[in-house]
């Protein structure tokens, strides 16, 4: 069952590999195929529990590790990423099934994260006050927030991990990951690649099984004092729950819908090329891939056109082979999303520009072809509900104003995007636009130097960026008599 390398296949738990308690596992399965590849532990409450000592434990002794020497242990995280570069991508492709090259690049991004911490590690300023008082001096103080919570999900399956592991060991905190079920082994290769770099047992810890169990028995734990989770916006909700019992601190970056705007001075052919690519990278499984296009209406025709066109050329396959733009879905409930989300459209008047079904020449595997939709309006649920697939609806705009209406008109509110070549105009809408960011003449926003995040139903706080760095922290306030 086992692919050719040597890929951790047992949880990471106070430095030790450990299968469940009770030994049961699940499946592992290639999109691509629709074959289980591997297995990984489900784990049972004595599996959890063990963690939560560990990561108890290991809190303990990794809040008492100099700034200096925490930076070179997250530093050297990145250089072994980068080094096993081709065994991670082809864990992912093979896990996930996006196109290698897209995997390969992931890691790049991961190992920029886990970079840029190292360097934050090493920024960790408190201040010193004056106060009302020639007497007295006040002194506030960063600590580490204590033991994490973290729950990613599928679609950047060594990205979203590191974006939380990397920020709490700069912090000085522990944490326990719960990767996503179809993508654990990518999560295992990294806590590898930690234990490696010389991150002492129990402070990164790697449980796997279902998640509903693990975040209710996790999050019910005193030990746990912060939660961040990358998720729809129910299992957010649901995780806000639990950890309102115990009062923590939640990051919850909950996907979007994002709007592109797409103004008449621009060229329609060339902001096609950027937004067709941009949007089916990872099959629009990203939580800011673009939702919905609206096209100032003098230049629509044009931007559909070439934007078609462009759809047309990318090649559908098994993301392991040369060549292939868009693999699989990366799950069988993605393509169930895509095939109902189309057929409610077209049922309520869209037009299929190009794609709608299923490629023929698949047996097997998730695979759906690339969409665009035209003549779409706001009774279609794929003009409100996060699409998270191959499927991009354009419309058109008539005024500025209609475009900040209609670009604002979800309960979601994560990235905008805004192509012109007018400085006022990309001015006035980036303010305008109810979303936490923005991209002009630009689809690709994420970067571990800036805070990412979103506003309304996408959630709240801050992952990368000084703001991110800042929530693995509480502030402590100390008045001093002299
Ligand atoms: P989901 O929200 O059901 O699951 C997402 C992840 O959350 C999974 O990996 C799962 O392991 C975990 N999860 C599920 N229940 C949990 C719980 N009670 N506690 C903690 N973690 C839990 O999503 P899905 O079915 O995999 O995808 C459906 C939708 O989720 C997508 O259409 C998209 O809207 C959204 N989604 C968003 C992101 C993002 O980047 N924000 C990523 C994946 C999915």
């Amino acid at each position: 069952m086992q692919t050719d390398e040597k890929i951790p296949r047992e949880m990471y738990i106070g430095g030790e590999w450990v299968a469940a308690s009770d030994g049961n596992r699940m499946d592992v399965i290639d999109p691509a195929t629709e074959e289980v590849i591997d297995s990984v532990p489900v784990a049972t409450a004595e599996d959890l529990d063990r963690a939560l000592e560990a990561a108890r434990s290991g809190w303990q002794s990794w809040r008492e590790v100099d700034a200096w020497s925490r930076s070179a242990v997250v530093r050297k995280i990145g250089e072994l990423l980068r080094e096993r570069t081709d065994v991670i991508a082809r864990t992912m492709t093979a896990e996930q099934g996006k196109p290698l090259a897209e995997a390969a690049g992931e890691v790049g991004g991961a190992a920029d994260s886990f970079d840029w911490h190292a360097d934050e590690a090493r920024r960790i300023y408190g201040r010193i006050i004056d106060g009302p008082s020639r007497d007295h001096r006040l002194l506030v103080i960063r600590q580490s927030i204590g033991p994490v919570a973290a729950f990613t999900p599928w679609n950047f399956p060594i990205l979203l991990p590191s974006r939380k592991i990397a920020p709490a060991l700069a912090a000085g905190c522990s944490i326990i990951l719960k990767p996503a079920e179809e993508t654990p082994r990518t999560a295992l290769l990294l806590a590898e690649c930690c234990a490696e770099a010389g991150v002492p047992a129990g402070v990164v810890n790697v449980v796997t099984g279902n998640p509903a169990e693990i975040s209710r028995h996790l999050l019910a734990s005193d030990t746990i004092r912060k939660v961040s989770v990358t998720s729809s916006v129910p299992v957010g909700r649901e995780v806000l729950r639990n950890a309102a019992e115990g009062i923590k601190p939640v990051t919850l970056e909950l996907g979007g819908h994002s709007p592109v705007l797409v103004f008449a001075d621009v060229d329609p052919a060339a902001a096609a090329e950027v937004c067709a690519r941009g949007k089916f990278r990872n099959n629009g499984q990203v939580c800011i891939a673009a939702s919905r296009f609206y096209v100032h209406e003098k230049i629509a025709a044009a931007f559909t056109e070439r934007f078609v066109a462009v759809v047309e050329s990318l090649r559908v396959g098994n993301g392991r082979d040369e060549g292939v733009d868009v693999g699989p879905l990366s799950n069988a409930r993605r393509l169930e999303a895509a095939e109902s989300l189309v057929a409610d459209a077209v049922a309520k008047g869209a037009e299929v520009k190009t794609g709608g079904c299923r490629p023929p020449e698949f047996e097997r595997g998730f695979f759906y072809r690339p969409t665009v939709l035209g003549n779409v309006d706001t009774s279609m649920r794929i003009m409100s509900e996060e699409p998270f697939c191959p499927v991009a609806p354009i419309a058109t705009f008539a005024s500025f104003d209609e475009a900040i209406e209609k670009a604002n008109s979800t309960e979601f509110g994560l990235a905008g995007y805004v192509f012109t070549n007018d400085t006022k105009t990309a001015f006035l809408a980036a303010e305008q636009l109810d979303v936490g960011m923005v991209g002009v003449n630009e689809l690709v926003l994420a970067t571990a130097d800036v805070p990412f995040g979103g506003i309304k139903l996408s959630g709240y706080g801050r992952e990368g960026g000084s703001e991110g760095m800042g929530s693995y922290t509480v502030a402590k306030y100390i008045k001093l008599k002299l």
